[in-house]
């Protein structure tokens, strides 16, 4: 066998994969019609038919209620911004606290600290990297007003136990479901599980338009309360007739023409596309299976997982040898991967430092909040071991891979994991 890359040796993969491109012919016929409407946006930040946006917007989300089967979808520019919404409209305040995960992208607790309200992290189970109920459960104080649970990497957290818990101590729970569209939990599909379900379409996810976001929800003064918060709400609540103030705040949240026109050709294409990433992993995780250092995607039973990337664990303890050692290798022989996926969120400035808004420490120290949050080094230990040790992840959104690199990709894993003592050899000396 050759050399390791980075020792000196040929890489395996000489011509990067073929980055995976979206957007077709549907997608710049969409875009040409609505430009030569000259409508690129049709709301009004006011009572009345427009409050609700333009033809496309509608047609887009009307697609969304009939594709998942609920009641109300409600697009915006980003599932950040729906974030901050489903935060809103569930009324959630200063002194609340909102359970989470530490393991998400980092909006999934800034929309908490948004309304002023405390986040608080409860670990995640090693093999699906979602949220572990039994740690949400130890978390729950009298100030825990929700949970906001990411079905993180394409794979559903486990609703049997969190509604169970939700119910039992009467939380709202908001499904972050940026990474999982058509991921299934014992028949049902993940985002439409909870009070409110957030779908991303930033480029990076399975579809995109550049930017938005799509709330799903079967509550009809949810929906109401999203679309109000996404459109200037203060504006529009007296002539609505709207009694309940709470969070009326609004925001310029709203969903353009264009990129809606690009949301009902994408969602066209969302079970192929979600179809062809089961595939590859599919095929990724049988090639993988043989490397006795590495742990390929657990699927629970009963589950669809829809890789938003392809997750593998190290197993570190059994060699002297750093992940970002295995990395750097991988790297050098032409792979794009990451180590860890992102550092828990408590450890960032924002948390360790407790300043959120201004210079005097709220929310944390806002004199509503009656709790006592902790953001210490080794609070959620799993999380910890997969961002410092053990994850490695392969953006299988990204690329379109198939055939012959499925195999480069296989040789490049066993060239690397077969020659693990050259490493760390070299780390010795
Ligand atoms: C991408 C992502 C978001 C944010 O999505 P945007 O549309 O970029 O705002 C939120 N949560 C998770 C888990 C994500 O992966």
């Amino acid at each position: 066998m050759d050399r390791l890359a980075i020792l000196g040796g040929p890489p395996v993969i000489k011509k990067p994969f073929p980055r995976y491109n979206h957007i077709g012919q549907e997608e710049i016929n969409a875009v040409n019609r609505v430009l030569q409407t000259g409508v690129l946006s049709n709301f009004l930040a006011r009572w009345g038919e427009r409050f609700y946006g333009g033809k496309e917007v509608l047609a887009h989300e009307k697609m969304w209620e009939e594709k998942f089967n609920v009641k109300h979808a409600i697009s915006m520019n980003s599932a950040t911004s729906c974030l901050y919404a489903a935060i809103g409209a569930i009324g959630v305040g200063p002194g609340d606290e909102v359970i989470v995960s530490p393991f998400t992208m980092g909006a999934t607790a800034t929309a908490i600290l948004i309304y002023n309200a405390i986040p608080v992290f409860a670990d995640i189970e090693p093999k699906t990297f979602n949220m572990d109920p039994d740690a949400i459960e130890k978390k729950i104080t009298s100030y825990t007003k929700a949970i906001v649970v990411p079905n993180i990497f394409g794979h559903s957290a486990n609703y049997n136990r969190i509604k169970s818990i939700a119910k039992k101590h009467n939380l709202k729970i908001i499904e972050d479901n940026a990474q999982a569209p058509l991921a299934e939990y014992h028949g049902a599909l993940a985002g439409t599980i909870g009070d409110i379900g957030v779908f991303s379409l930033n480029y990076h996810k399975h579809i995109q338009t550049g930017e938005g976001g799509v709330c799903l929800t079967n509550d009809d003064e949810l929906a109401d309360r999203l679309c109000l918060i996404r459109n200037h709400a203060e504006g529009a609540v007296e002539s609505k007739g709207v009694t309940n103030l709470i969070n009326m705040i609004g925001f310029n949240f709203r969903f353009g023409e264009i990129e809606s026109a690009i949301g009902i050709e994408q969602l066209k294409k969302l079970d192929r596309l979600v179809h062809s990433r089961i595939e590859i992993a599919d095929k990724l995780s049988s090639r993988l299976s043989d490397i006795e250092e590495i742990q390929t995607p657990f699927v629970e039973p009963g589950c669809k997982h829809v890789y938003y990337v392809f997750p593998i664990r190290y197993k570190h303890r059994m060699k002297p040898l750093h992940r970002d050692r295995i990395v750097d290798a991988l790297k050098a022989e032409g792979l794009t991967f990451g180590g860890g996926y992102v550092q828990p969120l408590y450890l960032k400035p924002i948390f360790q430092k407790q300043i959120g808004y201004g210079d005097k420490g709220c929310p944390f120290s806002c004199s509503f909040y009656k709790g006592t949050v902790d953001y210490s080094k080794g609070l959620c230990p799993v999380a910890e071991e997969m961002f410092f040790h053990s994850l490695l992840v392969f953006p299988i959104c990204n690329f379109e891979i198939a055939g012959e690199n499925i195999d480069l990709f296989s040789e490049a894993f066993h060239k690397v994991f077969s020659q693990l003592d050259e490493l760390i050899h070299r780390e010795e000396h």
